[in-house]
């Protein structure tokens, strides 16, 4: 079986542009094609970019990112602070991100091509070729990535039985807002448990701040949240926290309808069988989608996007994902679970919010550096080789 030249890189959000830029950096050549017909600027919320993830993207030529979040201090619904957890953390608007890893992919020449929605691929014995919803196809190329996210069609190719996404019971809320007359949080992001739901904000330098809110919440899909206007939204998130002496109300009053990011339901996919076949392989959201209370989504997909890349300089394709899926499956699926234990506490009951609170102190002090060196203090060693 001979080396990798090619590669389709299916989707153009963070995993997508990562993984073009590290095949580029390995000596494959690969180009990105992502459904959305514009760019995703000024589209998202906020995201946590950790060390690990930070480290990652420096090896694809992305440094310098966001502004610092340092620590998280937990509130309860009095505003009394319960826990204080130092994090090395950066907060970044995922729109910037993206368009920091979308200009690096174009000067390094990556070609990016929008409106191509993947609905199938053409398998043969010399390549894979991927079928667009317009009829069309790509080039022929050795490998396809997919990079698809949650709702990853790559995901069903591979595997028609693959797990649909779990839905956590929490909608996502968030806003960017003018920092004039708020508390100043310096480096801290503040984050409170509600008595009916979830809130964080933070304030930076440049005089802006940023809240998020959870919600709890039947099932909504994205388009249904939609359907619900932002001023009603607003209204109900105001009557969330009306009880709550945290500054939510103040910050909620600060965001015109207009405003208002819709983040959707928060789901995860805690474990996804398959992870290639053939010549078709997951990275980012598709292999590992994690809720963003884990605040690494962005930095799993990245370290994955850069691993696989490695793997592909010096394996044939199917020992390669093998060895690519033996280095990863393990350390994402260990995130996606302690993120998902994190949002049954945002959504806990009366009983439930007591017992949170009296062992959240103790939580926080078990949380030193040393046992999150895990997941903050991985590093990739790209030039190692990568044994079968
Ligand atoms: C527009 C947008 C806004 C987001 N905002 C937030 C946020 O505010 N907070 C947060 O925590 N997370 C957010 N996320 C998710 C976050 O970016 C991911 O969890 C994480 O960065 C992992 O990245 P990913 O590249 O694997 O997936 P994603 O960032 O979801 O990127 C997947 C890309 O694949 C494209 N795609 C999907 N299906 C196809 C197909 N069939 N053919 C071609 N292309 C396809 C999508 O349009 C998207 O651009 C957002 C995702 C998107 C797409």
């Amino acid at each position: 079986m001979s080396r990798t030249r090619t590669a389709i890189v299916v989707g153009g959000g963070i995993a997508g542009p990562v993984a073009a830029l590290a095949l580029r950096r390995a000596g494959i050549e690969a180009t990105v094609h992502e459904s959305h017909t514009g760019t995703a600027d000024g589209i998202g919320g906020g995201l946590g970019v950790a060390p690990n993830g930070r480290a990652a993207l420096g090896l694809v030529g992305l440094d310098r990112i966001g502004a610092p979040m340092n620590a998280i201090v937990l509130q309860n619904h009095k505003g009394r602070v319960i826990a204080e957890i130092r994090q090395p953390m950066q907060f970044s608007w995922r729109s910037d991100l993206y368009r920091r890893l979308y200009d690096l992919a174009r000067e390094h020449d990556v070609q990016v091509h929008h409106g191509h929605r993947l609905v199938d691929v053409r398998e043969s014995g010399t390549g894979i070729r991927a079928v667009f919803a317009d009829g069309t196809t790509s080039e022929e190329a050795d490998v396809l990535i997919g990079a698809d996210g949650l709702r990853s069609t790559v995901r069903r190719l591979i595997d028609p039985a693959a797990p649909r996404p779990r839905y956590s019971g929490l909608l996502g809320f968030g806003a960017r807002v003018d920092g004039a007359g708020l508390l100043l949080t310096g480096d801290r992001m503040y984050m409170a448990f509600g008595r009916r739901a979830f809130f964080g904000y933070q304030t930076f330098d440049d005089g802006t701040g940023v809240w998020f809110a959870n919600l709890p919440h039947p099932y909504l899909t994205w388009k249904e949240v939609g359907q619900t206007s932002n001023e009603e939204w607003l209204r109900r998130l105001g009557e969330a926290f009306a009880q709550d002496s945290v500054p939510a109300l103040d910050l909620l009053r600060r965001t015109r309808p207009e405003e208002l990011i819709t983040t959707g339901p928060m789901e995860d996919v805690p474990h996804v069988p398959q992870w290639h076949r053939g010549r078709m392989v997951l990275v980012g959201d598709s292999a590992h989608a994690t809720s963003p209370s884990s605040g690494q989504g962005v930095s799993l997909a990245a370290e994955s996007a850069v691993e696989l890349a490695r793997a592909l300089r010096d394996l044939p394709h199917p020992e390669a994902f093998a060895a690519y899926e033996g280095c990863r499956r393990a350390r994402v699926e260990r995130v996606i679970a302690q993120a998902a234990r994190t949002n049954s506490g945002k959504a806990a009951g009366p009983v439930g919010r007591v017992v949170r609170d009296a062992l959240l102190p103790l939580f926080a002090r078990l949380a030193t550096p040393e046992k999150s060196a895990w997941q903050y203090d991985h590093r990739i060693r790209w030039d190692d080789p990568v044994a079968a």
